[in-house]
Order: C-alpha cells, then structure tokens, then sequence
C-alpha cells in the first residue's frame, strides 16, 4: 500500500473537510490556508487513480490529471464562476508539500 497522505485521510473521512464538490470519481474541498477567495483543491478518490505527482505519472495515470480539470470545470459551471487559475505544484522544487496528485482552484470570485 502507498504512504498515506493526509489527503488519504481526508478522502478515508479521517480528517474532517469543507468539501464543496464530489462525485464517485473525485473530491472538492476548501484549502485550509486559501491564497484566494475561492481556493478549491481537487484530487481523485479512487485507490487505482492515486499518483503522488505529475511527476510520476503513467501511461495508466496520465488520465487522472485531466479528471481532475473536467471536475474543476464542472463545479465552476455549477457555481457560475467565470473566472479562474488552474495550478499542479510538481515536486518539491515546484513548490508541492502533499504528495497526492491534486488541482489548486482559484478565483477571486466568493462562492
Ligand atoms: P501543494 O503545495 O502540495 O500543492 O498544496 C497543498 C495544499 O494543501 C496547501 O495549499 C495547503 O494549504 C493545503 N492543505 C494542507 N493540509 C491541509 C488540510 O489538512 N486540509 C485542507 N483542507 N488543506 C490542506
């Protein structure tokens, strides 16, 4: 099994979350320290769509990374929210401290 994260724990219902989008594919929930007025992060919830990074995807993850932008555009959709920033942080050095795959949302539209 792979290193838990506590983004693991937070899909798991381990840790508490402001979860404001889900389907069975993935999850939505509100930064803890938001760099916007709407800072959402977006990761997949199933075990076989787990990559730690961009950096380590494959050929059998290469299409977690556009699930997760597919999410982010459907929830700016159902929010009405016209404007916004897409980010991966790729590896330490890009700035990533979490090590499960996940979308920063931005928009300095409120929810
Ligand atoms: P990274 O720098 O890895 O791309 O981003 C990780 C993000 O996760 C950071 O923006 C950080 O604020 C957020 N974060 C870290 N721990 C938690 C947590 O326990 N709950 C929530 N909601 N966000 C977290």
């Amino acid at each position: 099994m792979s290193e838990q994260t506590i983004f693991h724990k937070i899909i798991a219902g381990e840790i508490p979350c402001e979860m404001v989008y889900e389907t069975d594919e993935v999850l939505g929930f509100n930064d803890i320290h938001p760099k916007a007025p709407t800072h959402v992060l977006f990761v997949a919830k199933r075990e076989e769509d787990f990559v730690p990074s961009i950096m380590d995807l494959t050929d059998e993850t290469a299409h977690v990374p556009c699930k997760l932008i597919h999410a982010a555009q459907e929830f700016a959709k159902e929010k009405g929210i016209d404007g916004y920033k897409l980010t991966f942080h790729c590896g330490a050095k890009g700035g990533q401290e979490v090590f499960y795959l996940h979308l920063h949302f931005m928009s300095q539209q409120e929810l």
